[in-house]
C-alpha cells in the first residue's frame, strides 16, 4: 500500500475515536524557535491516547515522534516523514498522591503543575515553573534550573515501551544525569510521572516562583523564539557554555536569521525567518570556534527532529 492510502486509514480510524489529524502540520508552529517543515501527520492527544496511536502508527509501519511543547526541539526544514504527536493535557488531569505529592501526565506542563503546587501549599517545583516545557519533555531531558532537577523530585516514571508494554520505572531505573536520560536512547515513551513535594507557604512558595521569573526575564532573551540553552553545560572545571562563547567574540554571530544572542550566549535565538539549516550551521560555527579558542567542544542541549 502507497503511504498516502496508509494516511488516509489511519486519519478515518482515528476520526472515530474523536481524534482529530492535520496533514502536513508545519512544524514551525509547534517548536519555541520556530523553525522546521510539516509533519506529514499531526496529532494533538491526550497522554492517556499514547498507547493506542503508537499500537495504529506500529500496526501500518508508520514513524512517529512525541513532542511535548517543542521548547527544546527543531524539526528539519524537510519536516516529518511521519506522526508526530503532541501531547497536551489539562491541569484537571493532575491527580493528587498522599501525602505530598502528584501524578502529573505527561502533557501537562511544568508551569501548570507548579501552580497547582503552590495553590495546595507545596514546596518543590518553584525551579520548574519558568521551564517552558511538560512533564514529559521534562522528564526526557531531565531538565532543571537554580540548582535543582526533575530526578530531585521524581518518585516514579511510566512509560511505554517500543513492543507496547506499560511499565513503572523508579529514578535509579531512569538513569538520569545532566540533561539526559535512558529516554535519550530507548525508545519509551513516558506517559506520567509521580513527583514528591514538601509542605511550604504558599506566599514563600509563589514569591520565590516571581523571584526566579524576574531573574529569568532580565538574563533571558525571552522576546525572542529560542529553545532555550543551545548547548550543555560543558564538563566540571570549565566556565558555563555562555561565557565561552562570550569569551570567543561569538555573541551576535549570525547565519541567516539564527543569532547568538546579544543578551544570553547560550541562547540562540529566531530572529525572524530562520531556518533550521541556519540554526544548525551556526551551531556547528560555534562549536568549531570555541574549541579552537579554548579547546573545550561543546555538546548540543538542543534536540533536532526529521533528517537534515
Ligand atoms: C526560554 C526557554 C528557557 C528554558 N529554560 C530551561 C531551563 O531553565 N532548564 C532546562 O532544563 N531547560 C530549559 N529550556 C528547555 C526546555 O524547556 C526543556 O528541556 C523542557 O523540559 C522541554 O520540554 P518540552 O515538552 O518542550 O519537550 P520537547 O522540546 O517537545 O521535546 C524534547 C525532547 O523530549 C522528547 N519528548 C517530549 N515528550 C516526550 C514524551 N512524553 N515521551 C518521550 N519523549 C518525549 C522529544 O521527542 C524531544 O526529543 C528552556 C527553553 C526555553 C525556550
Amino acid at each position: 500500500m502507497e503511504r498516502h492510502q496508509v494516511y488516509e486509514q489511519l486519519k478515518n480510524r482515528l476520526k472515530q475515536q474523536g481524534i482529530s489529524v492535520r496533514c502536513l502540520e508545519p512544524m514551525s508552529r509547534h517548536c519555541t524557535i520556530q523553525v522546521g517543515g510539516p509533519a506529514d501527520l499531526f496529532i494533538a492527544a491526550a497522554s492517556c491516547q499514547l498507547p493506542f496511536l503508537i499500537q495504529c502508527c506500529r500496526e501500518w509501519g508508520l514513524p512517529y515522534a512525541v513532542i511535548g511543547r517543542g521548547s527544546n526541539l527543531a524539526v528539519s526544514d524537510q519536516g516529518f516523514s511521519g506522526v508526530v504527536i503532541r501531547l497536551l493535557d489539562g491541569k484537571e488531569s493532575i491527580r493528587p498522591l498522599a501525602p505530598d505529592g502528584y501524578w502529573l501526565p505527561a502533557g501537562v506542563t511544568l508551569a501548570q503543575a507548579a501552580n497547582r503546587a503552590v495553590q495546595d501549599g507545596l514546596s518543590g517545583l518553584e525551579f520548574a515553573h519558568g521551564i517552558p516545557g511538560t512533564v514529559g519533555g521534562a522528564v526526557f531531558m531531565n531538565a532543571g534550573a537554580y540548582g535543582s532537577e526533575m530526578k530531585d523530585i521524581l518518585t516514579q516514571v511510566q512509560v511505554l515501551t517500543p513492543d507496547g508494554e506499560v511499565l513503572h520505572l523508579s529514578p535509579v531505573e531512569c538513569a538520569f544525569s545532566y540533561r539526559h536520560s535512558r529516554f535519550c536512547t530507548s525508545g519509551e515513551l513516558i506517559l506520567g510521572a509521580a513527583v514528591r513535594l514538601r509542605p511550604g507557604d504558599p506566599t514563600a512558595i509563589r514569591e520565590e516562583m516571581q523571584r526566579l521569573w524576574q531573574q529569568r526575564r532580565e538574563k533571558q532573551p525571552l522576546e525572542y523564539p529560542s529553545a532555550g540553552s543551545a548547548f550543555k553545560r560543558p564538563p566540571e572545571g570549565n566556565p558555563p557554555a555562555a561565557a565561552l562563547i562570550d569569551r570567543c567574540g561569538l555573541k551576535g554571530l549570525c547565519v541567516g536569521g539564527a543569532q547568538v544572542s546579544e543578551k544570553h550566549a547560550g541562547f540562540i535565538i529566531n530572529r525572524g525567518g530562520a531556518t533550521a539549516a541556519d540554526l544548525r550551521e551556526l551551531m556547528a560555527q560555534v562549536r568549531t570556534e570555541v574549541q579552537r579558542q579554548t579547546g573545550v567542544l561543546l555538546e548540543a542541549e538542543i534536540r533536532f527532529l526529521g533528517e537534515e
